[in-house]
């Protein structure tokens, strides 16, 4: 027996998955029901999947099971060469947050977007990203849809993300007040020094909104489709656990593979079990 008031938490239920992990194998409406077979309390979709089976169905499909939405992947992707395409962007982020919304997503994941085609310019390209957040900030607000960088490993620079510390994303934050917080996913930031202050910033600062776990491989034979299962690789998934917990955060580790060499050749269902498994490490 657990002592009155201890919370029993199970390693699937403290576990969403994020549909990229089984991106090749399953449909959306396949990702919810194993979801709920396994056990797991929450999912957070990408806006293709998302789409292919509409949103108000997948709405009710995710509700029925008893998921968590943990998040929407993904908004983001504001450089572009001209107004034109910025402003093609804005929409379409728009249109992402009605999704989220439509979800009763915990929250939008931006993805910003790296150096427009061509161009050498990356204090230009972050002034981008700044002023397409704000941008879209009030369309956010009032659909009640917090959004949250997702600092990526600059590896990612030129081409997906411009914004690549935990520091610089919540730098971002700051000046925009409520409303746009942060996504935390270890493969991005385990290798920076400053990242557990940053954490601890992000929850002091109410900013703290998604915690994306995988591995990194050594090697990895690529940046990214090569992603680890946890305990394959070198985080130390448990303290950025403890830390994020420690920082206000209580919502689940969710799940985020893209393993074209591996993970996404397996039965799903071994994925779903084995992700399970090691989440329970994870969990401070
Ligand atoms: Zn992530």
């Amino acid at each position: 027996m657990f002592p009155p008031g201890t919370t029993v938490r199970s390693p699937a239920a403290m576990l969403s998955l994020n549909t990229a992990t089984l991106r090749p194998q399953w449909s959306l409406a396949e990702c919810i029901d194993g979801c709920e077979r396994h056990g797991l309390g929450g999912i957070s979709p990408w806006r293709d999947k998302l789409q292919e089976l509409g949103v108000a169905e997948a709405a009710r499909r995710i509700a029925d099971a008893g998921l968590a939405v943990t998040g929407l992947c993904r908004g983001g992707l504001f450089t572009a060469a001209d107004a034109a395409g910025r402003a093609a962007a804005i929409d379409d982020n728009r249109r992402a947050i009605d999704e989220a919304a439509a979800i009763r997503a915990a929250c939008l994941v931006l993805v910003c977007g790296g150096l427009a085609p061509g161009s050498r310019d990356l204090t230009g390209a972050r002034q981008q990203v700044a002023d397409g957040i704000a941008a879209i900030l009030p369309h956010a607000r009032a659909a009640g849809v917090p959004l949250a960088i997702e600092p990526l490993h600059p590896v990612y620079c030129a081409d997906r993300c411009c914004i690549n510390t935990l520091d610089q994303a919540l730098d971002l934050c700051d000046p925009l007040g409520e409303g746009v917080g942060v996504a935390v996913d270890v493969y991005h930031v385990w290798w920076d020094p400053a990242v557990r202050p940053a954490i601890a910033r992000a929850g002091t600062t109410g900013r703290l909104l998604a915690f994306h776990v995988c591995d990194w491989l050594v090697p990895t034979r690529d940046p990214l489709l090569d992603r680890g299962m946890m305990g394959d690789g070198v985080i130390d998934i448990l303290g950025f656990r403890r830390a994020v917990e420690a920082a206000g955060f209580q919502g689940p580790n969710e799940v985020e593979i893209f393993s074209e060499l591996n993970w996404w050749k397996r039965d799903p269902d071994e994925v779903l079990q084995v992700a399970v498994e090691r989440n329970a490490a994870c969990l401070g």
